[in-house]
Formats: C-alpha cells, structure tokens, sequence
C-alpha cells in the first residue's frame, strides 16, 4: 500500500547495485551530481532516495534510464578519498516509489532530487507466510551450503531475523544474482510474493549449481594439473567479470603487489599480509571489507623506514633563519645552540623546542625554516581544541568508522619516517570525559617512549623517535605541567614598529609581490607608507595583518592594471596613496587621549594575541557607597576593583577626604574596551588610580601607562609578559610607563630598542603611583601630612595585639 503524501528527498542512481532496505553498503562515489546529493544528504540530516540505472553504462541518466522502485537510505559515514571521490556508507530504510524526478541547485552544484513516496510494509505475521518462511530458510541454508563464499555472520544473522520482510531482503541482498533480479524482488511489495520470487530463484540456482558442479567433476578427470590451474583463474575472472567485480579482482593483485613492494619492518609485513588473506576471502562488497581495505591502505600509505636524507649543518641553518627571517636575535640564537647539541649527539635526544608567542611573530614560519636547513619534509598538525585522546592516538578498529588519529595521518601525509613535525597550539587542548590528549601526547613527545608509538587504529607499534617534534603556544600558562617539563621554551615577543618595517619591507612585500604574479619591485611603498599601513590600519603584536594588508593591497592593484589594460604599470606608493588602495583607516595611531583626563587611566594587559592598552574610566556621583563595575570584565578584575577601593578608603585621610567619605557616594569603574585575558590583566594599580582621579578631580597624565595589581594595603605586586606590555605602550605612542619595582630584573629580557623610547619607572606602593599619575598644580602635595592613617592603623595595632606606642 503506498503512502498518499508525495515528498521529495535527493536522488542518487546506483549501478550494477540494488540495495535493500535493513542493507548496509560501502558506496564508491564519483560522478558529481551524486557527490552533491550526497552532500545535500548530509547538511540537512535527511535521506537519500537510491535508485538503480537500467542500464549501468549510462553516465549520466535522467528518468527513463531509472527504475521508479528504489529504496530511501541514510547515510552513516562519508570518506573524502584524495582522488575527489566519496566513500559512503549507507543503510535502507524502506521502500520508496518515485514520481517524477528533477534538477536542483545551481551552477556547477546540479543534482537530483525526487518526489516520491514512501512505500509501507503490509503486515505479514499469518500462518502462510510463516510456513513459507521456513521454507525459504530451509532452501537459503542449502544454498549457503553449496557456496562458500558467503560469510558465516550471514547465516547466523539470517537465524536470528524474525521480520518476514526484513529476512526476505537479506538473503535476496546475499544471493548472487543479476542486478534485474534484484530489483525484481525490491519491486515485490507483497511480503508473500516476494518469499515466493526469491525461492523461484534459490531452487533454479541450486539446480544450476549441482549441473555445474557434475560438468566441473567431469573436465577435471581430463586436465592435467597445470591446465587446471589456469582453468580455475580463468572461472573466477570470468565469475568476478559476470558479477561487475572485475575491477575488485585487479584491485587484489594491485594490493598484492603494493604489499610485495613496500619495505615494511617484520611484524608490520605479518599483520598485514595477514589482513590480505582475510580480505581475499571476502565478498568484494561487503562493510566488513571495506574496513579491512582501508586498515590495509593505512598500512602501506604509511613511511615506515623512507627517510629524507638530512644533516644539521650549524652554518647553513644560520644562514637559512636568517634568510627568511628578520630579527628574532635570541630565538635565533637559542635555535642554533639547540641544533649544534643535536648534531653532537647524533640521535635526537632531550627536550622538545618550544616556540612561544602572540600569533603572527613567526614560530610556524621558524619551524618551517628549521626544516629548510635541516633538509627535511615539514609537517604541521594543530591541537587547537582536542580534547579527546583518541583524536591524538586513533579508534579501535572495532568502531564503526575508526580512523588512525591525527599523529599517524600526518605521518602519511609526510611520507618520511624523520620530518620536523610542528604540534601547533599545544596550550589549547583540553582535558575532559574523554580521555586527557596530553597523556597521549606525553607519550608521543618522550623519547624514551616514541620509538613504540601507539595508535589503537593501527595497532602496531610505530617508531616515532627519528621524527624532529617542535611545538608552538601562545601561552604558557596554557601547557599541562608534565609537557612543559619536557620542553625547552624559546620565547618569542612580539615587533616594534622598526621591526615591522623591516619585516614590511623585506620579507612580506616581496613575499607577496611574487604570490600575486607581479615582478619584483612593481610595487613599492616608501617608509612613511609603510609606516602609515602599520599604525593605522594594523594593531597586532604579531606581522600576520600586515602580510594580509599587503595581500590586499597587491590584489587592488592588480585590478586596477587590469581594469585600466596597464598591465606593466609599475607603482610606488607614498602615505597619501595608502587610503586609496585600503580605504578607510581602522585604527587610530596612538591611544593616548588628547586631554589629560579625570578619572580616566591607561592600563597595560597581557593577552594571547600579545599586550593591550587598556583604558579605564571612573565617574563617582552622590549615593551611599555602591560599586558598580561594567564592561567586560574577568573576575580577578571585580576583585581587583575592589581591593583598589578598600585601599582608597585606607588612605582617605591622608588624601583630605573624610573617614566616611564613600558612604556618599556611588562608584562606577569601567572598561570601555574588552580585550579582556582570562587571568587578570594585572589592572589593579591602573584602577585604583582612575578612582582616586575621580574622587580627587585630579586629571591623569595622558602619556602616562601602567601595570601591576595591588593589595589592600597598597602594596604593588609583579606581573609578567612585560615585554609584550612595554611594545603596547610603545605603538600606543606612550612615553612613560610605571612597572612594579619586583619586575626591574625582567627588564634585561627587554630587547633595547623599546626601552631607549620609554621612560620607564619603578614602583612599589600605590602611593608612588598616585604622586606620578595624578596631575597637581604646581607645589601642591597629594598626601597630607596625617604620619598614619589613623582607621588603618588602630586595626592594625589592635589585630596584631601590640600596645599603643
Ligand atoms: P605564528 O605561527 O607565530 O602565528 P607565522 O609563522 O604564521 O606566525 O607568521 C606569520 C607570517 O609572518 C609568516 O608569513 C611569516 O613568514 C611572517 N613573519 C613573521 N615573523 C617574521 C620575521 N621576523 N621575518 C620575516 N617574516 C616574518
């Protein structure tokens, strides 16, 4: 009975297969409209009308080369192969009968899509078909009997189906037959018709078969043992032709003679031959076979002992960093030392290098440069967000759908058992339910360890320790304790604007002059020009915006030559031109306010993308001792906002104000702009500063900034990243900055060109902050001369039980 509801479902044409509903199948997939459609599938979670071709030779059939009975399937899994074909695995549902089919989509992205509707199976639980069920089982057993290449899983599945319907499919779905016949018995709606189709055809393959066999019985009495060999070869091509598997056939001699060829060490040789002998007994299109395929493929696609030949030569590995890249001394320096120990030891041993740095300051282009000089293959595989094991170290090969994880994949990509192999990201993988991938990663970083990785997908051990690991971060703080134990760290800050010039100038341009398809030196950019796309249309502590903005403005000009038909034009671009290739600017250069501003402070923030300048407001009105903190605010800068007022309120005498000054009023903090760090941007002294600018109605130095958190007593406590701090204050045209007095012997990390243009001074106590923040008029004094806080210290004298002086 079918439905009366027509709907409409994407189309894909099958040939030489007929798949039946409760079926699973491997799908091997190429024409192009199948691919959308299967896409299609995919993106809105719906089926796929399968439908078989009348004629399997036809590439490109429209309705009358398809039967109208189909079956409607979801699809399980989609594998993307190199060569542009899909893998997919799918399974029947029911029965479907279509309409009328039509085109879909646009362009280059056509399919099919068909209206149709579902057919639905009629209850078939009476007596007759029962007695007719036995019967088929009866006939289905003996059949199996006489045909060994049918999988024993088959025969036990089939006892254990009771669904009349659902048995019929199975076993009409694991009878050779001619793919007319098959859609013959998918066209059968009637349960009972179709038992009865089906045994028809059991009994008249059954008698074939004993004919055949009596035939066989009598030409191998009269061959000779040599002539009867090539006899069967010839009977199981022609066997595999007859049913469209001949391709499967020069596949396995394809197999053979990859496994033949490839040098693989021993145990690797006897699982996978192993697997091949399996996977000869196997019915060409089988799931099951599909998965012993692709473990077999994984095998052989992997390097086991190809290596590329590679030396560390010291002067040549200077020579290429430097080429490629600008700057970065130290690194640089610390690089070389570490391949010079390497090429001592011979063996890779020790610890793992560590690039670390806000994006765009070039750690994935060192590692490629190390690569370059050490004449090695360069991979590179991102941890950004994995968070489960098995992402690192693979499925079991028992899960539907397994794959060797990433480690492996990225071999194969390789193709060498020894390329530098960049973990990118190692600071953003996360732990949880799942397993802790940096358990899995420890084990793939240790060299006492690596040189018996294991993959559960593989399930061989594979020898990771000729491969030269480095791995980049953006913070520190982000790397599991027991990684970063086995890690050299290299830090690497973020450019000056010189820098950047130079990197501008040098590096990127030319870089992309030649990615774009001009000749060296069409384009040019004077310094000034230069200058003007760094600070107005860049904030970054990294060069990866400046390479895009120099992508970009290649791209505009090469629109213009050609939209002007000159194609040779050459261009030089001064800092007026700028604008007319970029538009508008996005930023503004320099973040110093024009006025000096009451209640408004210039923090400096540490961020992964490298240091901020953060301004924070503070406005107090009449009320009674609220405070209010908005913007996008961390919970260590609620309580930093706290602790700075609790010190404000310790220090109001000496400031002027009355002991209970703040009951008056309301405080309101605020952080316009939110580049907020996740552990606290040590604002505590900047915040404390906006709000006694604003209780005092004393203006801020504008050209001031500052860091450094607080504690209630006023105390000023280190930070870290001051490098990157000190760099933001710099492009934020900044000239003198206060750092707290504990982080003075950090400032020999600090590369000189950026110290030479600050004024950078040191302080312990917010007391000292205020003096040099806060602007007076001549001669005035900011503190009062009270000698102690009288509230602070009578609890300080009582808490501690000391008698009055
Ligand atoms: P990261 O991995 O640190 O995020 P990348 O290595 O992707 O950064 O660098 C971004 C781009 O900037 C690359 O094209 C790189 O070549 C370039 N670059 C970065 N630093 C330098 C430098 N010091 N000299 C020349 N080019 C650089």
């Amino acid at each position: 009975m079918d439905h009366t509801i027509v709907e409409q479902y994407p189309l894909m044409p099958l040939r030489d297969i007929v798949l039946f509903p409760g079926m699973v199948a491997p799908l091997v997939v190429g024409r192009k409209k199948s691919i959308m459609a299967l896409e299609d599938t995919m993106e809105n979670r719906s089926l796929i009308f399968l439908v078989t071709q009348k004629d399997a030779k036809v590439d490109d059939p429209s309705q009358e080369h398809l039967y109208t009975v189909g079956t409607l399937a979801s699809v399980m899994q989609l594998l993307r192969l190199p060569d542009g074909t899909i893998k997919a695995l799918v399974e029947g549902k029911s029965r479907a009968r279509m309409h009328q089919m039509q085109l879909q989509g646009e362009g280059e992205d056509l399919y099919f899509t068909a209206d149709l509707t579902v057919i639905e199976e009629e209850p078939a639980d009476t007596n007759e078909v029962q007695a007719y069920i036995r019967e088929l089982k009866k006939a289905f057993d003996t059949y199996a009997q006489g045909n060994k290449k049918l999988p024993r899983e088959v025969l036990n599945s089939v006892t254990s189906i009771d669904d009349p319907s659902r048995l019929v499919d199975l076993i009409s779905s694991h009878v050779y037959l001619k793919t007319e016949e098959k859609q013959q018995i998918l066209e059968k709606v009637s349960v009972l018709e179709r038992i009865s189709l089906v045994l028809e055809i059991l009994y008249r393959e059954m008698e074939l078969s004993a004919m055949e066999k009596d035939i066989h019985a009598k030409v191998k009495k009269k061959m000779s043992s040599t002539q009867r060999n090539y006899y069967l070869s010839e009977k199981v091509r022609v066997i595999q032709d007859e049913m469209g598997q001949g391709e499967g056939g020069d596949d396995l001699s394809e197999i053979e003679q990859a496994i033949n060829k490839k040098s693989l060490p021993k145990y690797a040789l006897e699982k996978v031959t192993k697997e091949f002998k399996k996977l000869r007994q196997m019915p060409p299109m089988s799931a099951e076979t599909t998965v012993v395929r692709n473990y077999i493929d994984t095998i052989l696609d992997l390097p086991w002992k190809k290596k590329s030949r590679s030396k560390i030569d010291i002067e040549r590995a200077e020579v290429v960093l430097d080429e490629d890249h600008y700057g970065l001394e130290k690194p640089k320096e610390r690089i070389l030392e570490y391949l010079a120990v390497q090429a001592q030891v011979k063996k890779l041993r020790g610890p793992i290098l560590c690039l670390v740095g806000p994006p765009g300051v070039g750690k994935t282009s060192v590692c490629k440069s190390i690569a370059r000089a050490m004449s090695r293959k360069f991979i590179r595989l991102s941890l950004g967000g994995v968070r489960d094991e098995a992402e690192i170290r693979g499925h079991r090969r028992t899960y539907i759908g397994a794959m060797p994880g990433k480690i492996i994949l990225s071999m194969q990509k390789a193709g060498v058992v020894n390329p530098v192999f960049c973990l990118d990201e190692v600071d953003k993988m996360s732990v949880d339910f799942r397993g802790d991938p940096s358990a899995a990663l420890l084990e793939v970083l240790d060299p006492e360890q690596n040189y018996a990785f294991n993959d559960h997908y593989l399930d061989l051990d594979y020898d990771l320790s000729g491969v030269f690991f480095i791995t980049t971060a953006n913070n520190l703080h982000g790397i599991p304790l027991p990684l970063q134990d086995r890690m050299e760290i290299i830090q690497l800050n973020g450019y000056t604007e010189e820098e950047k010039l130079h990197i501008a100038k040098d590096f990127l341009l030319p870089k992309q002059l030649e990615a774009n398809g001009f000749k060296e030196d069409e384009i040019q950019l004077d310094d000034e020009a230069f200058l003007e796309v760094i600070r107005l249309y860049t904030r970054e502590a990294g060069v990866r915006n400046l390479e895009r903005t120099m992508a970009a403005i290649c791209r505009k000009i090469a629109r213009e030559r050609q939209k002007n038909k000159t194609p040779d034009k050459r261009y030089s671009l001064k800092s007026e031109d700028v604008s007319t290739y970029l538009g508008v600017a996005k930023y503004r250069y320099g973040l110093a306010e024009k006025n000096n501003e009451i209640g408004l402070a210039t923090g400096m923030a540490w961020t992964e993308v490298g240091g901020e300048l953060l301004q924070i407001e503070s406005t107090i009105m009449p009320g009674a001792g609220k405070l209010t903190i908005t913007g996008k605010l961390g919970d260590v800068m609620q309580e930093s906002a706290q602790a700075a007022l609790t010190y404000v309120r310790s220090r109001a005498m000496r400031l002027g104000l009355e002991a209970d000054f703040y009951q008056k009023i309301d405080v309101h903090v605020h952080v316009p702009e939110g580049a907020i760090p996740k552990d606290g941007p040590s604002a505590g002294i900047t915040i404390a500063t906006s709000i006694v600018s604003a209780i005092l109605k004393l203006p801020v130095d504008r050209n001031l900034a500052m860091t450094g958190e607080i504690t209630l007593r006023g105390r000023v406590l280190p930070i870290g990243g001051l490098t990157e701090k000190l760099l933001a204050a710099k492009r934020g045209k900044i000239t003198r900055v206060l750092i707290p007095k504990e982080n003075e012997r950090n400032l020999k990390d600090v590369p000189e060109p950026i110290l030479s243009s600050l004024d950078v001074q040191l302080v312990d106590d917010v007391d000292q902050v205020l003096e040099e923040a806060l602007i007076r008029k001549q001669g005035e004094d900011l503190f009062k001369d009270v000698p102690v806080d009288s509230i602070f210290s009578d609890f300080t004298l009582s808490a501690h039980n000391t008698p009055a002086q």
